[in-house]
């Protein structure tokens, strides 16, 4: 593959956007080499400006559920624009979004229209603060919430209870206020409840964890959360902006049947433009500003663009089978992705619920971040690579979970799974 063009692009970038992106993981730090750019992107392919085309299975981080360009998107995009691109003033778009959020996840009875997911969960983690009066948050280990200094906090060693910050910049004395827990374990969350529980405001969780890879809940984990949660006062808050609308229609709640307190959401409501909202019962939603004291603003908040491609996202996902087609191609995928590296005696193993999916170079079933992080990445980046030369674009990190759109039809599946097996094949010899 020739890759002069982005070479070209990579090297002015640098000088001008620190590390020579808008978001790190795009540079390609942990898998090694350069990012390709994009020209543009149709159904299950990206096109880079050197005319190179890739299988995709990052889905711009998970918005593009039914493939890159949809022609029902785009065109409601384009009847938008029509009428202008922003109001700062409310319109009808908004309420239908809402509507459509509320009818989809009967948690959420009210809905809070935001730009980013980021957004999403630090007003959600200031609602369950100044609903409850209390200041503590719990989180998991790799899990995240997007980069607010509440969420850029590791657990600090041997205390239970003080969070240490993951980046320069954080105050400790808020990252004190968030505790981390091991995700998954059952015992770790009922001791930190039983010591600090009636200081905790809420906990905030990726009900599927989808960036430490793909790491599903033990059977039970997250009704273990949700009884610690009510026992003690504190808010369930689900982070579905990855898995909302992704892993089922009604998202991990529906999926697992557990009710949360507050949910966040962003990427495919947007469609692909940059959207997030927050949602919950009637009674803590209410506390939001103009109609209660918590305040939470937005210029561009509820943008009719940005709504008009999020509802012809939704309407799409809502057809007869959606989800249950999509899943069943995720697990072609993954069963395929196994049997290739079996033939060859790479040892791998899958994680997959609904369209998100994870690879581990492991041989063992991967249930925690321990384990997570303790897989092999040098052969990951060896494989990334190895696919990404035969036009499979993987997320660049072994710390990513992988997105199936509708878009990945068996064509496209066994295609990647023919460049699976030379890569495997690779990697072995
Ligand atoms: N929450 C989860 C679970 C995410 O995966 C992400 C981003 O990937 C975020 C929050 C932050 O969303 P955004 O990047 O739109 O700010």
């Amino acid at each position: 593959m020739n890759h002069d063009r982005s070479h070209a692009l990579f090297s002015r970038a640098q000088q001008l956007l620190p590390g020579g992106v808008n978001s790190p993981v795009r540079a390609f730090k942990s898998v090694g080499g350069e990012p390709f750019f994009v020209q543009r992107a149709d159904g299950p392919y990206l096109f880079d400006v050197d005319g190179n085309r890739y299988i995709d299975y990052v889905g711009s981080w998970g918005p593009m559920i039914v493939g890159h360009n949809h022609p029902a998107v785009r065109e409601a995009v384009q009847q938008a624009i029509a009428d202008g691109l922003s109001y700062g003033a409310p319109c009808a778009a908004e309420v239908t979004m809402a509507e459509t959020i509320t009818r989809l996840v009967p948690s959420c009875e009210m809905v809070r229209m935001v730009n980013s997911g980021t957004e999403a969960t630090l007003s959600a983690i200031r609602l369950a603060r100044g609903a409850t009066g209390r200041q503590r948050i719990v989180k998991f280990e790799g899990c995240y919430h997007g980069h607010g200094d509440s969420f850029l906090v590791k657990a600090g060693s041997g205390m239970l209870t003080l969070g240490v910050p993951t980046s320069p910049g954080v105050p400790a004395g808020l990252s004190e206020l968030t505790a981390t827990l091991s995700y998954n374990d059952f015992e770790g969350a009922t001791r930190l409840f039983d010591e600090i529980g009636s200081e905790i405001a809420a906990v905030i969780i990726e009900p599927v964890v989808g960036n430490a890879n793909c790491i599903p809940p033990r059977e039970g984990y997250l009704r273990h959360l949700r009884e610690l949660c009510t026992k003690h006062g504190a808010l369930l808050i689900f982070d579905e902006v990855m898995t909302g609308f992704r892993v089922a229609l009604g998202g991990a709640q529906a999926h697992y049947g557990i009710t949360p307190d507050l949910t966040t959401f962003g990427k495919i409501i947007g469609g692909g433009m940059p959207v997030g909202a927050y949602g919950g019962r009637r009674e803590l939603m209410q506390q939001i500003a103009p109609a209660g004291p918590i305040y939470q603003a937005g210029t561009l908040s509820g943008n009719p663009v940005a709504m008009a491609a999020g509802l012809a996202m939704l309407e799409l996902i809502q057809a007869p089978g959606f989800h249950e087609r999509l899943s069943a191609a995720t697990v072609r995928l993954c069963e395929g992705l196994e049997a290739a590296a079996r033939e060859v005696g790479v040892a791998v193993t899958t994680n997959q619920v609904g369209a998100m999916f994870g690879l581990f170079f492991t041989d063992q079933k991967v249930e925690t971040y321990a384990q997570a992080t303790a897989c092999d990445t040098a052969a990951f980046n060896r494989f990334f690579h190895g696919m990404l030369e035969r036009g499979v674009f993987l997320a660049p990190s072994a710390y990513e979970a992988g997105f199936v759109s509708s878009a990945h039809d068996d064509a496209v599946v066994e295609a990647t799974l023919a460049a699976a097996r030379e890569a495997f094949r690779d990697l072995a010899g």
